[in-house]
């Protein structure tokens, strides 16, 4: 029989998700829900998740593979001398003969939300054994639905099914009586919106300075690799992050390309 595992991004959509299945508002019962940490989390993402793992009948488990902001900073060297970084995150970065701004490849999703969340799922369901994976996206959202790429696990929508919008979640938190999740997702995501990035500034400056911090040891790792041109910046501008005056009208880019796991 499968076992209805939550992907828990610990954001607006998957917090909100959790607490319906809790009131039963959407079944059956999980039996547990895994949020894949990559430790670098503004500190209101995780008093949000001590909050919530209190409200549900089912565990919480927080599984992670290390310190994203270390383990992609680590400028490493191939058996044929190309130097090279891992886990790399969707920086914009200006061609230096066009000057157009592009994304730089993802890895980061893949290795540290994806894979990690898939390895516990193993684990829980044992050999022979099926996943029903509740991911939380809602029906504004619906371009981010993907099919599992591992047989042994089903993707389920819960909210697309019960056609449950972003602001549908925000309401009926409200409406429950519950405080507002926080958005969730890595403090220096380049997917971030530039309301995120103002709130962050406003409200979790430590936060903020941190990304400020990594983008500078970002470009500087980058630069030492083989093939790279270009410097890679958080924000979409291409400006230094610190540089930055922030408009509050554009959307966040979890949109594009994104398979599910960050930010919802
Ligand atoms: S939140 Fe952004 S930086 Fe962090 S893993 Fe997801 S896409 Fe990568």
């Amino acid at each position: 029989m499968t076992k209805h595992i939550i992907s828990l991004g610990a954001g607006v959509q998957s917090s909100s998700m959790s607490l319906m299945a809790a009131r039963g508002e959407l079944t059956p019962m999980p039996e547990a829900a895994i949020f894949a940490d990559t430790q670098d989390e503004p500190a209101s993402v995780y008093t949000w998740l001590d909050w919530l793992e209190k409200q549900l009948p089912f565990p919480v488990i927080r599984v992670t593979k290390g310190k994203l902001s270390e383990s992609s900073l680590r400028v490493r060297t191939s058996k044929h001398g190309t130097r090279y970084t891992k886990h790399g995150i969707p920086a914009f970065n200006a061609n230096p003969t066009t000057g157009k701004i592009g994304i730089m490849q993802r890895q980061c999703t893949a290795d540290f939300k994806i894979e990690v969340i898939q390895r516990e799922i193993r684990r829980i369901i044992g050999r022979g054994g099926h996943c029903t994976q509740w991911v939380g996206i809602s029906i504004d959202e619906v371009i981010r639905m993907k099919p599992s790429r591992k047989p042994y696990i089903e993707n389920h929508y819960p909210l697309i099914d019960a056609r449950i919008s972003r602001h549908g979640c925000l309401s009926w938190m409200k409406k429950n009586g519950y405080p507002t999740p926080p958005r969730s997702a890595c403090v220096y995501c380049p997917f971030h919106s530039d309301a995120e990035w103002l709130r962050l500034k406003r409200e979790e400056p430590e936060a903020f300075d941190r990304a400020v911090e990594y983008e500078k040891k970002y470009q500087a790792a980058m630069k030492q690799t083989t093939g790279i041109s270009g410097t890679p910046y958080l924000h979409r501008s291409g400006r230094p992050l610190s540089e930055v005056t922030f408009g509050a009208d554009q959307a966040d880019l979890f949109g594009n390309e994104c398979e599910g796991h960050c930010g919802v």
